[in-house]
């Protein structure tokens, strides 16, 4: 029997790659997509739970592939609203967090795309860690399957928006896309699927080439370059006025509308100036506007006060932009967005609260 490190992990494939393989082991291209519906949209973990496979074809499999990506090892559950943050594990040791964001009228999950983040935002946990690795398809998609298996009610919508930048793994992120909204997948429409950047230019031009279907959101947080270089080192490789035509040109070729995230912070981005340049953005592209009032963790930043936040609304409701407030949820166990981060590429369970809930 082969080792464990050369088993094929069907879960990166996608239903064309499993295709393949079949083809390859000198099976008919059907069985991919019974083996597909099988893996994600019927959440088996083994072969032998595939009744209508033959017992000959899953043997083989057993000696040749694996199902085994991720476990869930903990969640925990913010005692003021519903949210779970679950800490999903691979097989190499390493951990990801992700979120269950259950409202009255949906249920999301936002899902990491890599181990840590190699971006480094100012005010990100994420950007502290560096990045350790990307993670493959089957990694990404099987967090949805763990966070499916403990959620109160069917999963609505997913962003793109956990730990890392999306489209520093484009191919992996979209693959696992592509798994979440595929019929024998998960089967979530896509424009219920967000994919979420920091202003990657050459990529948000991709992703309009190429035509996705997928919701495009971009965390814009600055409307000066000085003041995005700060928060966003990003900025000084691609500047506003290149993301703000990068924007142009996603919405132009696929005439579908995006969403700018701004996360306002105390004192750095939340006057009515910043405002009303933030208005003159969001006037040149089709778009929605989301204001993120910061979620405090413990560093330099802070959230404004209400009545700063208030204003800034008001300022921005001028505009003929719909514009949202996305107001934390879940801060009180580190899941809101910006605070993704674990403390540790191994899996320490001295660094966990006790709130945190075992699974075996
Ligand atoms: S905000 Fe996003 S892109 Fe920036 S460091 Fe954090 S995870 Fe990376």
């Amino acid at each position: 029997m082969p080792a464990q490190t050369q088993l094929v992990h069907l879960r990166d494939y996608s239903l064309e790659e499993l295709e393949t393989f079949f083809i390859e082991l000198g099976e008919k291209p059907f069985r991919a997509r019974q083996v597909f519906q099988w893996m994600w949209d019927k959440k088996a973990t083994e072969f032998s739970q595939m009744t209508n496979i033959s017992k000959t074809l899953s043997a083989r499999l057993e000696e040749i592939a694996t199902l085994n990506r991720t476990r869930i090892v903990y969640t925990s559950r913010s005692s003021a609203t519903e949210t779970r943050k679950l800490l999903v594990q691979m097989m190499d040791g390493k951990t990801v967090e992700t979120v269950l964001i259950p409202e009255e009228s949906r249920v999301t999950v936002c899902l990491s795309s890599q181990v840590g983040c190699a971006l480094d935002c100012d005010f990100c946990a994420t950007g502290k860690m560096g990045l350790l690795r990307n993670l493959t398809a089957g990694e990404i998609a099987d967090q949805l399957r763990h966070a499916m298996a403990i959620s109160p009610r069917p999963i609505t919508n997913i962003v793109f928006m956990g730990m890392g930048e999306p489209f520093h793994n484009y191919r992996e992120v979209l693959k696992a896309a592509h798994i979440i909204n595929g019929e024998l997948g998960f089967g979530i429409g896509a424009r219920k699927i967000t994919i979420s950047t920091s202003g990657l230019v050459p990529q948000i031009k991709r992703f309009a080439d190429e035509n996705q279907r997928f919701k495009l959101a971009v965390s814009l947080n600055a409307t000066l370059d000085q003041q995005r270089d700060m928060l966003m080192p990003i900025n000084r490789k691609w500047n506003i006025r290149e993301l703000v035509d990068a924007c142009r040109y996603y919405v132009e070729k696929t005439t579908n509308m995006m969403t700018f995230e701004y996360v306002l912070l105390n004192g750095i981005n939340d006057t009515p100036a910043d405002a009303r340049r933030l208005l003159r953005i969001a006037q040149q592209v089709l778009c929605k506007v989301n204001v993120i009032p910061y979620n405090d963790i413990k560093g330099r930043y802070q959230r404004p006060p209400d009545q700063t936040i208030e204003a800034f609304l008001k300022e921005l409701s001028t505009g003929k932009f719909p514009v949202t407030v996305r107001w934390s949820r879940g801060d009180d166990i580190d899941a809101a967005c910006g605070q993704l981060a674990t403390t540790t590429d191994e899996l320490d369970l001295t660094l966990y609260t006790p709130n945190l809930t075992k699974h075996e």
